[in-house]
């Protein structure tokens, strides 16, 4: 971290910030220029409130140099971390098709898409038991039913199953989930995030609406600051002024995201321009990206979908979008998809 100082900065007031950053463990290093004064900021900075030095009357302006994610940063951890979820692996070359319904309605429409999705490719089923809807008066979802069917489908098929957590208070519900999924509007929960930290299970962490690549890092890193290591990432789209689409498909963040961190990242087609037509091209361009995953909503009567039906995938043109989504990978020599 870098502080610039004021012309004529008080000397007491200086003498108070040295002493506080020492307190911290900071060792700090002045240059005094022929015009300006700067600091540098020598230490573990990640504890620093950068708001707090801002705010000083004696600081021009501050800057961080260093990131503020320890756990997270491919810095201090450049191989890719590769994530096993029952079994399957995701990261560092090894790529994971995860689809299914946006919410679990019945044990008869949930089996039957899973076996539709697993003979297409699919190697997790996803399917939402409680549901984060914007209107209280939308379909909740199935809730503690819901989980119970979708382990149904699990014993059925032997697909691992990915569902949402909405509440810490449901934690125990979870208890045979294999990849427990912190959605879009809990991402900043960070009781959630902590208590996920103490799990050993795996955790797919959602970009929020309207977060920043680094927020979305500072989630993941309260997960891993716990103890748990088992983080995959997920870019689902982000809030912007388009209105053509339900969100824009932030593609950059793939490749973006590798750079900074070891963690896997999985693209979600579906949430991101919630149209069904686009997540075919959406989902090869999060291939060609880099992706180690995706996620995709499919449902065996859209039209019916009691959520997200626009944005879901009938099982044929969910195996068509898998059968190209292999070619993108073999063409750019990626590897296998679902290894
Ligand atoms: C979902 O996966 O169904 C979902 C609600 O996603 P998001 O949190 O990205 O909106
Ligand atoms: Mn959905």
């Amino acid at each position: 971290m870098v502080v610039l100082l004021k012309k004529n900065a008080d000397e007491k007031q200086l003498e108070n910030l040295v002493a506080w950053l020492a307190s911290l463990g900071i060792d700090v290093h002045k240059s005094e220029g022929e015009y300006e004064t700067v600091l540098g900021l020598i230490g573990d900075t990640s504890k620093v409130d950068i708001d707090f030095i801002q705010s000083l009357g004696i600081v021009e302006n501050v800057t961080r140099i260093s990131e503020p994610y320890k756990n997270a940063n491919r810095k201090f951890h450049p191989e890719d971390s590769v994530v096993e979820v029952a079994g399957h692996k995701i990261g560092g070359g090894h790529f994971q098709i995860i689809a299914g319904p946006c919410s679990v309605e019945s044990e008869e429409q949930i089996i039957s898409i899973a076996r539709e999705v697993a003979a297409a490719g699919a190697t997790m089923l996803r399917g939402g038991a409680f549901k984060p809807r914007t209107s209280p008066y939308a379909f909740q979802g199935l809730r503690a039913e819901g989980l119970e069917l979708l382990l149904k489908a699990k014993k059925e098929t032997g697909m691992p199953i990915v569902t949402e957590i909405m509440d810490l208070s449901h934690i125990d519900l979870f208890a045979d989930v294999d990849l427990i999924q912190v959605g879009a509007r809990n991402m900043q929960n960070f009781e959630l995030l902590k208590e996920l930290g103490h799990s050993d299970k795996p955790i797919l962490l959602k970009r929020g609406l309207a977060s920043t690549m680094q927020e979305l890092l500072m989630s993941a890193e309260y997960i891993l600051a716990g103890g748990n290591e088992n983080v995959i990432l997920c870019e689902r789209g982000i809030r912007t002024f388009e209105t053509y689409t339900r969100n824009t498909m932030d593609v950059s963040a793939i490749p973006l995201l590798h750079e900074k961190t070891h963690l896997p990242i999985i693209g979600d087609p579906s949430h991101a321009a919630g149209i069904s037509r686009m997540v075919e091209p959406l989902s090869l361009a999060c291939t060609a990206a880099g992706a180690d995953g995706l996620m995709i909503e499919v449902h065996n009567d859209p039209a019916h979908a009691l959520c997200d039906g626009p944005q879901a995938l009938r099982p044929d043109a969910f195996a068509k979008v898998v059968e190209k989504v292999k070619k993108v990978r073999t063409a750019l020599d990626l590897g296998n998809a679902a290894e």
